[in-house]
């Protein structure tokens, strides 16, 4: 073991559960898939929970060293690669979508995506143990080290010129931010429109709505009391009105109480996110209702589990 400090901060890590906690759901006629598809990846409160952790330590941290690993990554070495990082120092860490941009002195920018398993990791100190799978390293004038690990490799880091960031085509097919200002239930409905998908998959549409995933495409259906396999643009105005308000109010209350915790996913602080046991449906298969006592059902849509309540989100519901 190389000798050094344990580390005194962990950066919250997003993460993907393999298995599910529970037995495979009744409505599910494959456990196999039911396996793969209950996969988490970090959606915008997780992104944006750990967006204000990193700049919190980051800003104004000088680069002094950046290297990777020898194992592939999505490093582009567009503006430079990882070694174009050394000398310049952070100024703000932005968030689009579930995309990170460290914007750094000298116009350059580094974008990052963790994919499906990637994670920052913040020390005070050189850690004293090894890690496995960090494919970046950035060293600090002050002696901070910043690291990514990332063992299924899904994860992105690309360093640009700043002017750049605007042409970039990740970016570019991202669409609307739903916090950055709220959307309003006549943008929905006209983002929706023609749209024959369900509506669970339209806010998940990275190209539409940017940062809601199946977390959340889930707790604000049942929340807006919507049919998460109602045609998008088949939705009335008052319908999506209800979506609109629910959408800014289940992702800040998600980011106040630092995401919702999966797996290894920890807060800054190395303890859960708290927005877990607020959520109504999403890997509740078969318990309550939290509203009216149905049990909740989960389905497949589009390879990924939708969960809802079939008497809060159905025909008969009040709403509709
Ligand atoms: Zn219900």
């Amino acid at each position: 073991m190389p000798r050094g400090r344990r580390p005194l901060q962990r950066v919250p890590a997003p993460a993907r559960s393999v298995t599910p906690r529970k037995p495979g759901p009744p409505d599910c006629a494959n456990p196999r898939l039911c396996r793969t598809v209950t996969v988490t990846m970090p959606e915008l409160p997780e992104v944006e929970t750990l967006r204000r952790m990193l700049e919190s330590q980051l800003r104004s941290r000088t680069i002094v060293a950046a290297r990777r690993s020898r194992s592939r990554l999505h490093v582009s070495s567009r503006g430079g690669g990882l070694g174009a990082l050394a000398g310049r120092r952070i100024e703000r860490v932005e968030r689009r979508g579930k995309y990170l941009i460290f914007r750094l002195d000298e116009g350059r920018a580094l974008l990052s995506h963790l994919g499906m398993s990637g994670r920052w990791l913040f020390f005070e100190r050189e850690p004293a143990r090894r890690l496995p799978h960090v494919h970046a390293r950035l060293d600090f004038a002050d002696g901070a080290r910043l690291w990514f690990q990332d063992p299924r490799r899904f994860g992105q880091l690309r360093v640009l010129p700043g002017t750049a960031l605007a042409r970039d085509a990740s970016l570019a097919r991202l669409g609307r931010d739903p916090l950055d200002p709220p959307l309003a239930s006549a943008e929905l409905a006209a983002l929706a429109h023609g749209v024959r998908a369900s509506v669970k998959a339209m806010l998940l549409d990275q190209r539409r709505i940017a940062g809601i995933g199946n977390i959340y495409a889930s707790e604000i259906l049942h929340r807006a009391r919507i049919d998460p396999r109602r045609r998008a643009g088949a939705l009335k105005p008052a319908e999506w009105a209800a979506v609109a308000a629910e959408i800014p109010a289940v992702l800040t209350e998600a980011i106040d109480r630092m995401g919702t915790t999966f797996s290894m996913y920890r807060t800054p602080a190395g303890e859960p996110g708290g927005y877990g046991e607020r959520l109504r449906v999403y890997d509740r298969a078969g318990e309550p209702c939290r509203v009216c006592g149905t049990a909740i059902r989960r389905i497949l849509q589009g390879q990924r589990s939708t969960f809802y309540c079939p008497y809060c989100q159905g025909r008969r519901s009040p709403r509709a």
